[in-house]
């Protein structure tokens, strides 16, 4: 790239909304550039930057779970989520769009069923058998609130994979070789993720894990044990069962008229927080610990459904309530209690009745609970399900997530193959995804300083930057160009900085855009010598004239990565 000719824009000022480092940044330093909420135009450098990721991620596809790559359409007909009964979990989500033949078609946010169809074609004996497909393409989705620039995204790059085999332990294969090559990707690309176990049901599948970045304004809790290895979504953390009811005198409940619970002065911990859902239009009451939250994923599993409300205060009154004194005596719902109240007594709960509470309550004795059921989110009082210690509660941001399928979609698509006794066996799936984008927002948050991006070679849109101070110098000029010519001819991406800005302007810019390698060609260029520096270090060296070249390329061959790339497959 040339920067006097070519197209590059740098920002001083960015949207206020973009409010993460990443985003300003990206935006600040020309790699992208933003039309719309959510929606987001890759520069010429960030498509270079877009262009090394999808290197990375295709060879250790082929390298770790020899992948073979096809591409899928983005618009599909809308009936395909019918089959795998997905439509009522995503449709809020999906873009929706009606064709001139008035058919109904979508944007994809996702491939499983698409895939799971294709193959159909191809299975038919075991010996068809495994295989695995994978793609880089853009997916879609109708997000309630874009936010943190790359992260949450309207329009958006994956890498999803699938792999198709005869029985549990090929996918069991399968499954470990992706998490290899997920784990390679991501150290390739300079990103430090962690593996968490998340809810497989979403994808319906019978087991997953996310790879998380972690960071402040991740928009996932991921869970921590401080002792053991046990991560896992917050969504998805169950906690140790440490509740029993304590031996405490029972007193006999009263009622008694407040103007607000603080008048009480009780520990939130000792109130009985009583919660009505609407359950498939079934009103039901769930109770809880005062100082714990409900989890919605753990009700969404308890019930078997994503079809639950929480009734407004109209429809509290009708059912013969109000907010703020819901309480559980006296109630004809089905009431299910988070394990949590099996340690609670002489508890206060609302009477149902605005002003009133009763207090030394005691489940059991003057209600009856029909079901306890881990339903609360784990907090800072929660300990570690395998161990019992303490757990950090961390946020993060995913960048990919790996799940095993089993035969849940070959079940609902009838995707079977004969075995060699000539039996019809459904094939076992997985399902794989690398948010593309999210990774670009990753290496920026924890490849940066001050003055800008520091992209790890590996993914660096350009690897060398030639500065020529004085561009009015014919000689310096040449050599600069000389040495941007030869550079480029060797596969290395090089810009040559061959404007009449200020040194200053063209360090910042520099420092900015992250390219590793920065050469400049300035006053002792006379005597025989430019500078050397690295993006990563402070201080510049000064190389003579005919050693700058191999300089270079020993630099970029120490980054192995990108020499087992660029160079391993000559
Ligand atoms: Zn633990």
């Amino acid at each position: 790239m040339r920067m006097s000719s070519d197209f590059f824009i740098t920002r001083k000022e960015v949207p206020k909304d973009e409010n993460t480092i990443s985003s300003k940044l990206l935006l600040k330093s020309g790699m992208i550039f933003k039309n719309d909420n959510g929606i987001y135009t890759y520069l010429p450098m960030g498509l270079k930057l877009l262009e090394n990721i999808k290197r990375i991620i295709r060879n250790e596809m082929i390298k770790s779970c020899s992948a073979e790559e096809i591409l899928m359409p983005s618009l599909v007909s809308a009936n395909i989520f019918e089959d795998s009964e997905r439509d009522s979990t995503f449709n809020s989500e999906i873009f929706s769009i009606k064709g001139r033949d008035n058919k109904e078609y979508s944007l994809c946010a996702t491939h499983e069923e698409l895939f799971t169809m294709l193959v159909k074609n191809k299975i038919d004996s075991y010996k068809d058998l495994h295989f695995t497909l994978f793609q880089i393409s853009n997916k879609f989705r109708d997000e309630v609130k874009t936010k943190y620039g790359l992260v949450r995204k309207k329009e958006f790059y994956m890498a999803d994979a699938y792999s198709f085999d005869a029985d549990e332990g090929g996918l069991d294969i399968s499954y470990d070789k992706m998490y290899l090559a997920f784990n390679n990707i991501f150290n390739r690309m300079g990103i430090n993720a962690i593996v968490c176990n998340s809810d497989p049901m979403s994808m319906n599948g019978t087991s997953s894990e996310e790879f998380q970045v972690v960071c402040d304004y991740g928009d996932n809790e991921i869970v921590k044990c401080n002792s053991c290895s046990y991560c896992t979504n917050i969504e998805y953390a169950t906690s140790y069962d440490k509740y029993k009811r304590e031996e405490n005198k029972l007193f006999e409940k009263s009622i008694v008229k407040v103007k607000s619970i603080d008048e009480l002065n009780i520990d939130k911990s000792s109130i009985l927080k009583s919660v009505i859902i609407k359950v498939n239009d079934n009103y039901k009451m769930i109770l809880l610990k005062g100082d714990s939250e409900i989890n919605v994923y753990k009700l969404y599993k308890l019930f078997k459904t994503t079809n639950i409300e929480f009734p407004n205060d109209y429809e509290l009154e009708k059912i013969g309530t109000c907010l703020g004194f819901i309480g559980p005596i006296s109630s004809t719902m089905e009431i299910i209690a988070d394990n949590e109240v099996k340690s609670m007594s002489n508890a206060v709960c609302g009477a149902n009745k605005k002003g009133f509470y009763y207090i030394n309550v005691n489940p059991g004795i003057d209600f009856k609970i029909s079901k306890y059921s881990d339903i609360k989110l784990f907090d800072e009082n929660s300990l570690c399900p395998r161990c019992k210690s303490k757990a950090k509660i961390l946020h993060g941001v995913e960048v990919g997530q790996i799940f095993k399928l089993d035969t849940n979609y070959s079940k609902k698509y009838d995707l079977k193959y004969t075995d060699e006794t000539n039996e019809e066996q459904y094939v076992y799936m997985g399902s794989y995804g690398i948010g593309l984008d999210r990774c670009i927002d990753a290496i920026v948050e924890t490849h940066h300083d001050e003055k800008g991006i520091i992209w790890p070679m590996s993914v660096a849109p350009y690897k060398v930057a030639i500065i020529i101070i004085n561009v009015n110098d014919r000689e310096a000029y040449k050599y600069g160009k000389k040495l941007y010519e030869k550079l480029n001819s060797l596969n290395i991406d090089t810009i040559l900085d061959d404007r009449h800005d200020t040194v200053g302007v063209k360090f910042n810019d520099m420092d900015l855009i992250g390219v590793p390698i920065r050469i400049t060609i300035g006053q002792k260029f006379q005597s025989g010598f430019v500078e050397f520096k690295l993006r990563t270090e402070d201080n510049s060296m000064d190389v003579e004239l005919n050693s700058i070249l191999n300089k270079i390329l020993n630099e970029i061959e120490n980054y192995v990565v990108w020499k087992e790339e660029s160079y391993g497959r000559k």
